[in-house]
């Protein structure tokens, strides 16, 4: 038995021989003490049953590192076992699995099937490898082995169906569904209790494609309350239902929304994002080899840092924890005791904390002397984008023109031809936004100096400061962008 089973069942053992206590109590009382004694058995009894119902809940979500290997899953079971809270457990596919998904999809949309075909071969290899080291149970085996079979079934069968968005992602949600599976037949084979939640119950999206916070509550409570004795859910992040009761997802990286989503609908106590990392450095680890990391952030500084790059959460991940007040932290899972970082409504600390780049920008550039001062041109230049459903992330004016930053560039002919109304139109494609977030900094004496200082030979085509007191941007080539991380972990933070 685990040790949280044992704790579970060690404290219901207690409760009842309390219980027995108090009734021991019992004979020999006055009539009116007795009634006292029965009405502090009922109060007591509430308070256990209260206690029970509404002790601490949580959320940890793993990242498709701390699932990817049989032996990281085991980790996981043992990390979600370490206490008695009661929790939600949200699982990302194993990694490596939404890449080749997303690969087997392009192939057959492209029609080119027996490729296809050849990588779902090869990914269903990995998967029964992966059952065969995850597990020693010949029966536990023979049910995971037939989880398997259905799934991959189900990815042939596709091959030969005509292609569809809904298509697409029905292949997309094939990590998720898998890894939840196969996470609690180990947890059966562990005897651990537990309960598989399908996300699919419960998460939902409007015809907007945002999720719906209030009608995830309501289903959640309504799961929760009906398994009110189950200590721990097991749940795929990332995957939804959409407005038209598809199967769909929330974008890549996305299992960190649902865990926020969750736990915002829930109130949970903390959201736990387990990953591969101990918590959110000071600057990207991909690109700068001396980043280290940070104990404490707002939810302010941690949103603008996801949304401007910091792959380690989800660009919308903040804002439902936010929303709702529930502490996230960013913990590691092969190094479980490191601090990983807190994100609360206290910042801690003012000035800079971090660094982050987003890639794949395009700059837009309207130059109109005739009509830029004009009443009312901005915001018809506004609503072109508004029009193509793409957001503006930069914005910078001059008397003259107009420079806008795009990172969802579907629709760019379209909003270029209909942009040359007003003006003439320049198009950067390639560019990378770099923002330097962090408390107070605008007001923080030394930021800019020690910013322009750091990057002098970077060719910065667009600065954004003011528009929050926690960022700082500028727009630079992509080509540019290890220069400019590498230099300014020098200039702003003093490491090499
Ligand atoms: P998971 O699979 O657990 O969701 P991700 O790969 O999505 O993990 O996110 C963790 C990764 O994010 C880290 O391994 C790291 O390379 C990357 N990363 C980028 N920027 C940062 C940052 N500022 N702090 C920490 N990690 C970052
Ligand atoms: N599996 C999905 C992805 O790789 C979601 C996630 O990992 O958060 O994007
Ligand atoms: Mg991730």
């Amino acid at each position: 038995m685990s040790k949280a089973c044992q704790n579970y069942s060690a404290s219901l053992r207690q409760a009842q021989a309390d219980r027995r206590y108090l009734h021991i109590e019992l004979i020999g009382f006055s009539p009116n003490g007795l009634i006292r004694v029965i009405r502090a058995i009922r109060a007591i009894r509430v308070l256990y049953l209260h206690s029970k119902i509404n002790r601490k809940m949580k959320v940890m979500k793993f990242g498709g590192t701390s699932v990817g290997k049989p032996q990281r899953m085991k980790e996981v079971a043992k990390l979600i076992t370490a206490d008695e809270d009661r929790k939600i457990v949200v699982l990302s596919a194993l990694s490596g699995t939404t890449n080749a998904l997303v690969e087997i999809s392009n192939l057959i949309a492209a029609g080119d099937r027996s490729e296809a075909k050849q990588k779902i071969w090869e990914l269903e290899a990995t998967y029964y490898q992966f059952v065969d080291d995850l597990l020693n149970d010949e029966l536990l085996i023979a049910e995971a082995k037939k989880i398997l079979a259905e799934h991959f079934e189900f990815l042939t069968i596709i091959l030969k169906i005509s292609f569809s968005e809904a298509l697409n992602k029905d292949i997309l949600a094939q990590g998720e569904l898998l890894s939840t599976k196969l996470f609690c037949i180990y947890l059966e084979e562990q005897q651990i209790p537990h309960k598989l939640l399908p996300a699919l119950d419960f998460m939902t999206l409007d015809n907007q494609d945002e999720p719906q916070i209030g009608t995830i509550k309501v289903k959640l409570s309504q799961l929760l309350t009906k398994h009110k004795d189950t200590p721990i859910f097991i749940t795929q992040g990332y995957i939804t239902k959409n407005a038209k009761g598809e199967v769909d997802n929330l974008k890549r990286g996305g299992s960190d929304f649902s865990a926020s989503l969750i736990a915002a609908a829930i109130n949970a106590d903390v959201c736990e994002i387990w990953t591969d990392i101990d918590g959110m450095h000071n600057n990207d680890p991909r690109v700068v080899k001396t980043t280290r990391p940070i104990e404490q952030l707002s939810f302010e500084e941690a949103a603008e840092l996801a949304y401007f790059g910091a792959k380690i959460l989800h660009p919308a991940s903040i804002w439902p924890a936010q929303f709702y007040n529930v502490p996230v932290k960013l913990l590691n899972t092969m190094e479980p005791s490191a601090k990983g970082t807190l994100i609360t409504e206290q910042a801690g600390s003012t000035g800079v904390k971090a660094v982050a780049a987003k890639d794949n920008i395009t700059a837009i550039k309207i130059k109109s002397s005739r009509m830029l001062l004009a009443y009312g041109f901005l915001r018809k230049v506004f609503e072109v984008f508004e029009k193509y459903k793409t957001s503006i992330d930069m914005i910078t004016t001059s008397e003259v023109a107009v420079s806008v930053t795009i990172d969802n560039d579907i629709f760019l002919n379209e909003i270029t031809r209909e942009l040359e109304a007003y003006g003439t139109v320049e198009i950067d494609t390639n560019q990378s936004i770099v923002s330097i977030v962090g408390n107070e900094i605008t007001e923080t004496k030394e930021v800019m100096r020690k910013l322009f200082d750091a990057i002098h030979d970077v060719p910065v085509r667009m600065v954004s400061y003011g528009g929050s007191r926690h960022n700082i941007s500028l727009l630079i080539p992509r080509s540019f962008k290890d220069q400019t991380l590498n230099a300014l972990n020098t200039g702003l933070f003093g490491l090499e």
